[in-house]
């Protein structure tokens, strides 16, 4: 799905007329280069406030990246990092402002701020909490006046001893990989499962499922997890038999033609599983449909259709993976939420339930899969280039694309590579996270 104002307004034909005109002119993206996935490199300007308590680890990522540190003011940063975690006042939060105030201008185009600071309800001390909790509002603000930039803002907070697992967010942060991850969120606890060091191919030699592998999100989705290593079985409905054998061949998985809301697809999805072997690394619930219709126009098939391939298949199929222990241990199960579920659509009521549903999923069973070391977390897509969004009418589709912060549209590749990282084994300290890929789309924010 090509978005041509994003072409026109980039095009050297064109661009002058852009600018004369004043529109807004949203820059390419710049996106993991196929030759050096999760290559970690640019300047980085990095600073911290009084008191604050994550330097060491922030200096020992930094120090196994192919980063350069800018030490001159006038420096262009590829990416800004602020240690915020001293904060503990409303006077001390001038730290926030002397540091980019200074040096957010010689930010890059597609550049990175970074704020890591605690999270507020695993602090004791309430002023400090508070204060703490201000810096949610402080980076979504910066991602809006840097969004012009293709650049984004996003928070790191750190819970109870999450700073043994800063590494993973923090380098995913500054990596090409995050681009379409703007103004969110990102929670970091302590481990619930070892780590590896593998950088480069995280998932070498562990096996994941994909629902809805076929086409569009899901295919982008197999695609990163085949490149970081992993073995994927592709599941997807047997009319879209022919394009998930396909899929599968370009990535040496293995093709499930299956329809998940079919009564005995959990079992066959267990049992497929445990015929690769005695453990899972991951399952990623893709699958989605819509059925668009204001609620009284809504017939109960639209309902019940979508509400079965949304959510109840996947309730289904984790009830029977966690049924089994192929999961324990290092697991990592990954939901696919939208921003309708947290925003709202008008015409969306089922599909905004669905997704909403799939958030609280994350948030009721991270406690239960922690016990056994195993990850959950979602995504919220925003707008994104796919088939369905491509059947949306041509003004709508232009307002989803360009009410966002970035001024454009994601790519099915933003969404796969932020599920790359919850399913890598390096975000262990990562669960119950739900984040936005949707550029700061305005929509819910
Ligand atoms: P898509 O329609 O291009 O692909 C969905 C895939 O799921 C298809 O291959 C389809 O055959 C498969 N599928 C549907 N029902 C199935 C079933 N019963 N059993 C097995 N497979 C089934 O959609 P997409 O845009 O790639 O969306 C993927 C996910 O992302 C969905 O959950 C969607 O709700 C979510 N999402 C998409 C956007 C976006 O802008 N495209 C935004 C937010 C969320």
């Amino acid at each position: 799905m090509t978005d041509r104002y994003l072409e026109l307004a980039n095009a050297s034909l064109t661009k002058s007329i852009f600018d004369a005109l004043g529109l807004p002119t949203p820059v390419h993206l710049q996106r993991e280069d196929a030759s050096h996935p999760h290559r970690v490199s640019g300047h980085v300007f990095s600073g911290s406030s009084q008191g604050a308590m994550f330097a060491k680890e922030i200096a020992n990522t930094l120090a196994t990246t192919d980063i350069k540190l800018a030490n001159t003011d006038d420096a262009v940063k590829g990416s800004l990092v602020f240690d915020a975690s001293g904060i503990r006042s409303a006077e001390e939060s001038s730290q926030l402002h002397e540091f980019f105030s200074r040096h957010l201008k010689s930010l890059a185009e597609s550049g990175r701020v970074i704020v890591i600071g605690h999270k507020p309800d695993a602090l004791k001390d309430t002023t400090y909490a508070t204060v703490q909790r201000g810096l949610v509002g402080f980076i979504k603000s910066v991602a809006k006046e840097i969004g012009r930039k293709g650049a984004t803002a996003n928070l790191i907070c750190v819970d109870r001893g999450g700073n043994t697992a800063l590494e993973a967010p923090l380098r995913f942060l500054l990596s090409a990989g995050s681009a379409y991850l703007n103004a969110q969120v990102l929670t970091v606890a302590k481990p619930i499962a070892e780590m590896t060091a593998d950088w480069v191919r995280p998932l070498a030699g562990k096996t994941v499922v994909v629902t809805g592998a076929a086409r569009g999100i899901g295919l982008a989705i197999s695609q990163v997890l085949a490149r970081d290593g992993a073995k994927v079985i592709g599941i997807d409905v047997p009319q879209a038999e022919a394009a998930l054998n396909e899929a599968m061949r370009s990535i040496n998985g293995l093709p499930l033609a299956l329809d998940i809301t079919s009564v005995n697809a959990p079992e066959t999805i267990v049992s497929f599983c445990q015929q690769q072997g005695p453990s899972l690394h991951g399952i990623v619930h893709n699958a989605g449909i819509t059925r668009d219709k204001t609620l009284s126009r809504m017939t109960s098939v639209q309902w019940d259709l979508l509400m079965q391939v949304n959510l109840g298949s996947a309730q289904r199929i984790n009830e029977a993976l966690l049924a089994t222990e192929l999961l324990d241990n290092g697991g990592k199960i990954v939901g696919v939420a939208s921003i309708s579920g947290i925003a709202g659509n008008p015409g969306q009521t089922n599909y905004g339930f669905s997704k909403s549903a799939v958030i609280g999923m994350v948030d009721s069973l991270a406690k239960p899969c922690a016990k056994r070391g195993i990850t959950i977390n979602a995504v919220a897509p925003g707008f994104i280039e796919t088939q369905m969004t491509a059947a949306i009418p041509f003004m709508t589709r232009q307002m989803g694309r360009r009410l966002s912060s970035l001024g454009q549209g994601g790519l099915p590749v933003d969404v796969a590579e932020v599920i790359g990282f919850f399913v890598s084994p390096q975000a262990a300290g990562i669960n119950g996270n739900t984040l936005r890929v949707c550029g700061q789309s305005l929509l819910g924010a």
